[in-house]
């Protein structure tokens, strides 16, 4: 069966518990709030033990509600509950869960099932069994274990609810948290950075003075040394600083020796000649 397919509603006041065709199945609705008036007294009533039994076959469903009856009147007849809107929707949530769960394997777990007892009517004194149709026909003794759960359901919804909204604020908290985490990152990031920078422009700073210091250093050595090259050249012979480096002294002498020599000669010859 389609999901989209429609389903038939009636009521049917023959329907009774466990009772069932073959390929029907049973929802009974247990301690729904409800609200009566007697029709010939007119005493009014709240109860918040009304029973609805529900009887679902493909695309059909029936319903029966429990009557009560006034205890006022000495021989009342049964009465029809009225319910306010909320329960009514209410008890179709559970019966769509219900059909969802026997007509279309969607899992349902009795949790999911709302309470049906948020009603402005309080009940007052004790369930009358006597007046019950439910009670008559052993409906009342029913295990009210479908409701039962559903009854902490509202609350745990709420808590529930509570729950996931403190974790979105939590995790928004979390987000925010980290995002500032991040933020704060980021500033020691640039802290670090802008540390790091003064640090280079520190050490640049010192480079740099070491290079000028350097340099003038370099002024420093330089003169000096074109001091020790002006005193080099001072120290140097005057023939080597005006002669570029010629050998006078070692010609005259060799000149004068090669004179000497050739004066021995001369005298030589002319004792020779002349003898
Ligand atoms: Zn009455
Ligand atoms: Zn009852």
């Amino acid at each position: 069966m389609k999901l989209m397919d429609p389903w038939m509603f009636q009521e049917d006041n023959s329907l009774q518990v466990h009772s069932l065709e073959p390929g029907w199945t049973e929802f009974l609705q247990n301690h729904v709030a409800g609200r009566f008036q007697c029709s010939q007294c007119l005493y009014r009533w709240s109860s918040a033990k009304v029973h609805i039994l529900f009887h679902m076959c493909y695309g059909m469903v029936r319903m029966r509600i429990f009557r009560q009856a006034c205890r006022q009147c000495h021989d009342p007849p049964l009465e029809e509950p009225i319910f306010s809107l909320e329960n009514i929707e209410r008890l179709l949530h559970n019966l769509v869960l219900k059909i969802l769960e026997d007509f279309y394997n969607v899992p349902m777990q009795s949790a999911d099932l709302l309470e049906v007892v948020v009603d402005g009517c309080h009940a007052a004194g004790p369930h009358d069994r006597t007046r019950c149709e439910g009670c008559r026909l052993g409906v009342c003794s029913k295990s009210r274990a479908p409701v039962e759960p559903g009854a902490g359901k509202t609350k745990g919804d709420v808590n529930k609810a509570q729950k996931s909204k403190t974790d979105v604020d939590k995790a928004q908290k979390t987000k925010r948290d980290v995002d500032g985490a991040w933020n704060i990152k980021i500033d020691v990031d640039n802290a670090w950075k802008t540390q790091t920078d003064v640090y280079k422009a520190q050490k640049t700073k010192r480079d740099m003075d070491k290079a000028r210091k350097t340099k003038v250093g370099m002024h420093k050595a330089r003169k000096p040394m074109e001091d020790m090259e002006k005193a080099v050249l001072i120290t140097r012979s005057p023939e080597q600083v005006v002669g570029g480096g010629f050998p006078w002294k070692r010609c005259c002498c060799l000149g004068l020796s090669a004179l000497c020599v050739l004066a021995v000669l001369i005298f030589g010859l002319l004792h020779f000649f002349l003898k």
